[in-house]
């Protein structure tokens, strides 16, 4: 008798890379009904269920199907990252967790709690291959991109932290600022955003997501194509071309004359207002005349402007806060809405490219860890 070979074995997939149309093609193809993706959908995102096998509201065939579809050895699994690290900051605002992916390589995740609002900060790749020279994650090189359950991941970890420490409180706004540059992985992000907004899951309202970019411009393009619902929030850093250059490899491939006719064409086609974050580095860009200059460069677009003194990372300091808000006098004379942050987690080293030391230290592979230098933790406060 012949036996016909086994068919090779797909590797496990994520559940959470899955979106619910997916999820409900996985139980359609097993020949489970598709009415029960709503119950799974739930129990993933509502809920943050970990342990989906043992919960007592599903019914049978859903039951079988987990039983025999997720799980060690199966074709699916849950993303649980393992919290290999946290610390507090002193002011008790700023929590920053290691977490560790099942490759071994690690990212951070930051939780903040300022002003009765909490964010949570997410990383979307492991390091960054943008390089931007004040970032401790652009010296660590790129790894790889994170996929759509391990950026999910890092926010049902937040929550449920928040659910049990502050059950009072809601996870309401989101930002891609930690490590890694969003749009470098526009599908894997975007595919977790709308897992992340969708009403039946997190539900965290698009308006209150916030995706930052050094300056990818055919990610922009894109999103103003695809008219994604998201708040944009432009790096710049420099308002020269040698000013931005000296700061931002990326601008040798996209040079920021480039970059604001991108933004103005975003803004043309979506009238969305752009926020445009500008890391205030002592003695490189927080010159009164590099702020009138920034003021000329942004001239009629919709745009909103974030300074943010750069946390301390080797070689390069944060603007003093009477400096900076020189700065800002400048461009709010010019009409822009302007804001200062505050620096914030220092102590914790979760603040704008501190991100990576803190991993590398630890028990991250050597390759592995990163940290985001323009939009970490605490450089946006979202409305
Ligand atoms: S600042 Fe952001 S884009 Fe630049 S290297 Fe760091 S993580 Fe990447």
């Amino acid at each position: 008798m012949i036996h016909s070979p086994e068919p090779p074995r797909l590797p496990p997939r994520s559940l959470h890379d899955l979106g619910f149309a997916g999820i409900e093609g996985e139980l359609r193809a097993a020949g489970v009904s598709a009415h029960h993706a709503k119950a799974l959908w739930r129990a993933l995102y509502h809920d943050g269920e970990l342990g989906l096998t043992i919960r007592a509201d599903f019914l049978p065939p859903l039951k079988r199907w987990l039983a025999s579809s997720v799980g060690e050895g199966k074709a699916f699994f849950l993303d649980t990252p393992e919290v290999a690290d946290e610390s507090h900051s002193d002011d008790g605002l700023t929590h920053k967790f290691l977490l560790r992916l099942s490759d071994g390589h690690s990212i951070e995740t930051v939780l903040m709690g300022y002003d009765g609002r909490h964010t949570a900060c997410v990383s979307t790749q492991v390091g960054c291959a943008m390089g931007c020279v004040f970032c401790a994650t652009g010296q660590m090189g790129f790894v790889r991109h994170l996929r759509p359950g391990e950026i999910i991941a890092q926010v049902l970890h937040v929550r449920r932290v928040m659910r049990a420490t502050q059950p009072d409180k809601r996870l309401r706004n989101l930002v891609l600022m930690g490590m890694g540059e969003p749009l470098h992985n526009y599908d894997a992000v975007m595919q977790a955003l709308d897992t992340l907004s969708s009403v039946r899951g997190l539900n965290i309202g698009p308006s209150k997501i916030s995706i930052s970019t050094v300056g990818v411009i055919p990610g922009i393009l894109r999103m103003a194509a695809e008219a994604r619902p998201y708040r944009l929030a432009v790096s710049l850093h420099g308002a020269t071309e040698a000013e931005r250059a000296a700061l931002v490899p990326l601008s040798s491939k996209w040079n920021l004359t480039e970059l604001i006719a991108a933004c103005r064409q975003y803004g043309a086609l979506t009238g969305r207002r752009i926020f445009f974050e500008w890391t205030l580095i002592a003695g490189h860009n927080d010159s009164l005349e590099t702020a009138t200059r920034l003021a000329e460069l942004l001239r009629g677009i919709d745009a909103h402007i974030n300074l943010i003194p750069l946390n301390p990372t080797s070689g390069f300091a944060g603007t003093p806060s009477a400096a900076g808000h020189a700065f800002q006098r400048v461009l709010r004379a010019a009409g822009f809405p302007c804001t200062f942050r505050q620096r914030r987690g220092i102590d914790v080293a979760a603040g704008c490219g501190q991100l990576q030391a803190s991993a590398q230290g630890r028990s991250t592979p050597p390759s592995s860890s990163a940290g985001h230098g323009d939009r970490s933790s605490g450089v946006l406060k979202l409305a």
